[in-house]
């Protein structure tokens, strides 16, 4: 297997980027990441006051996939995810949804997690949920877009669904795609209402697959049990009709035997719309077909 240290990471996703490892499609890559805070705050006296922001947010990459051109779809197939054994959280002043409530500045935690679980205190041990915050591939034309926004071309997303086990489709923009990943939480919920999941370096071992063969307008991800879109836009509103629509337009393309309406009813039926993330400078939602249901007409991807 191939591994990518830390040693390069990016801080905007866009086409200018220079590559840190070239890879064919199809190789599984062991790739270290950083936290969100470029690993800035190690020892439990580490203030977030003396936070450089300009390290914030690092993916690492990026990784130049043979052979990825625009217009295909590259697949990661997120075989492994080990995360280190300390995390950290912050919030405060005018950050997250509860920001208003706060007036002197940010306050940040570390925790140390141990078998899976982070120890929070006072008896209260919460199992993680391991996931990628960012992850992502350069965006259409001459744009940067920082680690800390989502978008179509991915970035932070943060998902908890973008878990071991699950693979992620994302658009290829950019020959090579240019793909990079970081900022992975031991333990968020779903919105990240405080701006921050629980902070945490580690290892993220996926494979990477070039495929000719589909086409996508925004990121798409499977698990063991649903087909889900994922969308970002500027409202949690947008978001969510941007996802459900994807959803519609790749069914109608891949389903047989069902009229656009009864489509819609069974979408009404049996698919969920769940919040992402509500805290980013773009808001994230995603839209979950059961597999099951999708299977019965003859649902590939
Ligand atoms: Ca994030
Ligand atoms: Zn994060």
């Amino acid at each position: 297997m191939i591994e990518l240290s830390d040693a390069q990471v990016l801080y905007s996703f866009s086409a200018d980027m220079v590559s840190a490892l070239v890879v064919a499609s199809g190789e599984t890559v062991c790739i270290r990441t950083q936290d969100c805070f470029g690993n800035q705050l190690q020892e439990s006296d580490d203030s977030i006051d003396k936070l450089d922001w300009s390290r914030v947010n690092p993916a690492t990459g990026p990784l130049f996939i043979e052979g990825a051109q625009p217009g295909d779809v590259l697949k990661v197939s997120i075989e492994r995810i080990e995360i280190d054994d300390r995390a950290t959280m912050c919030t405060g002043e005018a950050e997250g949804v509860l920001g208003d409530l706060f007036h002197d500045g940010l306050a940040s935690i570390a925790k140390p997690i141990v078998n899976g679980n982070l120890i929070w205190g006072n008896g209260i041990d919460i199992p993680c949920n391991p996931m990628i915050g960012v992850i992502g591939v350069a965006p259409a034309g001459n744009i940067s877009i920082t680690c800390g926004t989502p978008g179509s071309h991915g970035g932070n997303m943060d998902t908890t669904k973008i878990a071991q086990g699950s693979t992620l489709y994302l658009p290829v923009a950019q020959p090579g795609a240019l793909f990079g990943c970081g900022d992975l939480h031991a333990c968020m919920g779903d919105g990240e209402i405080g701006v921050s999941g629980a902070e945490v370096s580690g290892y993220v071992t996926a494979r990477l697959d070039v495929l000719k063969d589909r086409t996508l307008a925004n990121p798409a991800l499977i698990d063991a049990e649903s087909f889900f879109t994922i969308a970002s836009a500027s409202t949690l509103d947008e978001a969510c009709d941007r996802a459900v629509h994807d959803m519609m337009g790749i069914l109608e393309e891949r389903l047989s035997g069902i009229t656009r309406e009864d489509l819609v009813m069974l979408m009404s039926l049996c698919g969920n719309v769940h919040v992402c993330q509500i805290v980013d400078p773009q808001k994230t939602a995603r839209f979950a077909m059961p597999l099951h249901i999708l299977s019965a007409y003859g649902f590939t991807w």
